[in-house]
């Protein structure tokens, strides 16, 4: 029988969530820390893509997503300025046909709901208005700010991009996440979106819409299974210091996208109220797992990246299922500071690509007009055309990496549960694997 050990998750965001209930569906006795008062989710969508559905999938829980999910037809990338298709990357039916899972936008409470439920029914246990304070990387004790401490085999920072778990992962070395602009959050009722001749095929013909332009872009598309238009709206600038997420001034929202398409000046007239979200790049930190090996970090703690490729909640599950996999067939302690050091290997590469690519895209999104945001744009049109007549155009690269023939199947086609239990597999045949670079 392999032996079960003590988790302490500090964090119960998506990713401490998803943590909870790989590590809990490994049989292993697993507490989650979250240091607000109650789990919840700041915005309202999220987009679910086929790497993340095909792991739901395998806990069993993917159903329950569908229940409360949109399914959208496309991404579609606009011109900024009037509205033009540049490109479109089908996802209905293509994703599931290419990848055999869908692709889908959910409401963030939705999300964190469904994950609580499925890990509270496993028997995780969940304390809230637990905020930690420290971690001893010695004892593998979690000290919170009131006073009270906890212990346990292994500990998983799922705290974030400002993590504490972070210092105790990488020493005194403190890293600071670096501004990279902000982003207004915003919804507007189907019943109002449906009321105008000029929106309401955003309600009726649902895809995920980009608005792309000079230092910013919007990006909207339908939730709550219809009942809600999400929009997203990244521009550059600071929210206010030391606040992450704040109320946001409605006047300032608007005149942002000023010289936006009018049709999407027509939804955000419509907002009546919208929260404002400092953006931050994380640097590429030193090690995810502390030198004693009984502390990893996992999700936006380990690799906070920009939502321009929609990949940071479905990278930290995807470390979530890793560590289920690898941790399901433990028999000593001894054992968990190679595993842990094996999860870093596996992971560590494919979330940094995906990291560099999510800063990437939007700065090729935010090209002022002029010569190269021509040429991208053309790339962009061609690319699309190819794929639509399915003929091959020499040379031609799409700029937009979730539709480049060679990024999206590495992207959506990967499957993190696949990958970690051929790595397992392998070592449980030859222990000194372990030691070595997994051949991914
Ligand atoms: C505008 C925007 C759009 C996005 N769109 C997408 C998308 O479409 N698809 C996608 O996959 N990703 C998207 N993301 C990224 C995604 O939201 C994050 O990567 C993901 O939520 C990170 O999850 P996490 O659990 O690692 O961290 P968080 O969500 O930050 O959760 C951390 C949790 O830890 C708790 N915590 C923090 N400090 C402490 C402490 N000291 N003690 C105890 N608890 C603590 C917090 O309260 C929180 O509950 C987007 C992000 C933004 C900003």
């Amino acid at each position: 029988m392999p032996k079960s050990i003590s988790v302490l998750i500090v964090g119960g965001g998506l990713g401490g969530l998803s943590a909870a209930i790989a590590l809990r569906r490994s049989g292993h006795r697993i507490t989650v820390l979250e240091g607000a008062k109650e789990l919840s989710e700041i915005g309202a969508g999220i987009q679910v893509p086929p790497n993340t559905a095909c792991i739901l999938e395998a806990w069993g829980l993917l159903d329950k997503w569908k229940e409360k999910a949109v399914w959208p037809g496309s991404i579609i990338m606009r011109r900024y300025a009037n509205g033009e298709i540049i490109c479109a990357t089908q996802l209905k039916p293509d994703m599931t046909d290419k990848y055999k899972y869908p692709y889908l936008l959910i409401h963030r409470a939705d999300y964190i709901r469904l994950l609580y439920d499925a890990a509270v029914d496993l028997g995780v246990k969940v304390i809230v208005n637990a905020r930690v304070q420290s971690v001893d990387e010695e004892t593998n004790s979690v000290i919170l700010y009131d006073r009270r401490s906890f212990q346990s085999d292994l500990v998983i920072g799922a705290d974030g991009i400002r993590s504490k778990v972070r210092r105790a992962v990488n020493g005194d070395d403190r890293i600071t996440p670096r501004s990279a602009g902000c982003a207004f959050r915003a919804t507007v009722s189907a019943e109002v979106m449906r009321s105008d001749p000029e929106t309401s095929h955003f309600m009726n013909d649902v895809n995920s819409n980009f608005w792309i332009g000079p230092e910013r872009h919007v990006v909207g598309y339908p939730i709550k299974n219809g009942t809600l238009y999400n929009l997203v709206m990244v521009l550059p600038g600071e929210a206010a210091t030391n606040k992450w997420n704040e109320p946001g001034d409605l006047n300032e929202m608007k005149e942002s996208y000023n010289d936006f398409d009018p049709v999407l000046k027509k939804i955000l007239s419509y907002v009546t109220s919208c929260r404002k979200w400092a953006l931050a790049e994380l640097p590429a930190i030193a090690q995810w797992v502390s030198r004693s090996g009984t502390i990893a970090l996992i999700g936006d703690a380990a690799h906070a990246m920009l939502p321009c490729l929609a990949q940071g909640a479905a990278q930290a599950i995807e470390d979530s299922a890793t560590l289920g996999i690898l941790l399901s067939n433990i028999n000593s302690l001894e054992e968990i500071p190679s595993l842990l050091r094996m999860y870093e290997r596996i992971r560590r590469p494919r979330a940094e690509i995906i990291q560099k690519g999510s800063f990437e895209n939007c700065n090729r999104w935010h090209l002022p007009d002029g010569v190269e945001q021509r040429a991208r744009d053309d790339a962009m049109s061609k690319a699309d055309a190819s794929r639509i007549s399915g003929t091959k155009v020499k040379g031609v690269k799409n700029p937009l990496q979730w539709s480049d023939k060679d990024f999206q199947p590495w992207l959506y086609g990967h499957n993190a549960i696949s990958v970690a239990k051929n790595v397992l597999q392998e070592i449980i045949k030859n222990p000194s694997s372990l030691e070595e670079r997994p051949n991914l």
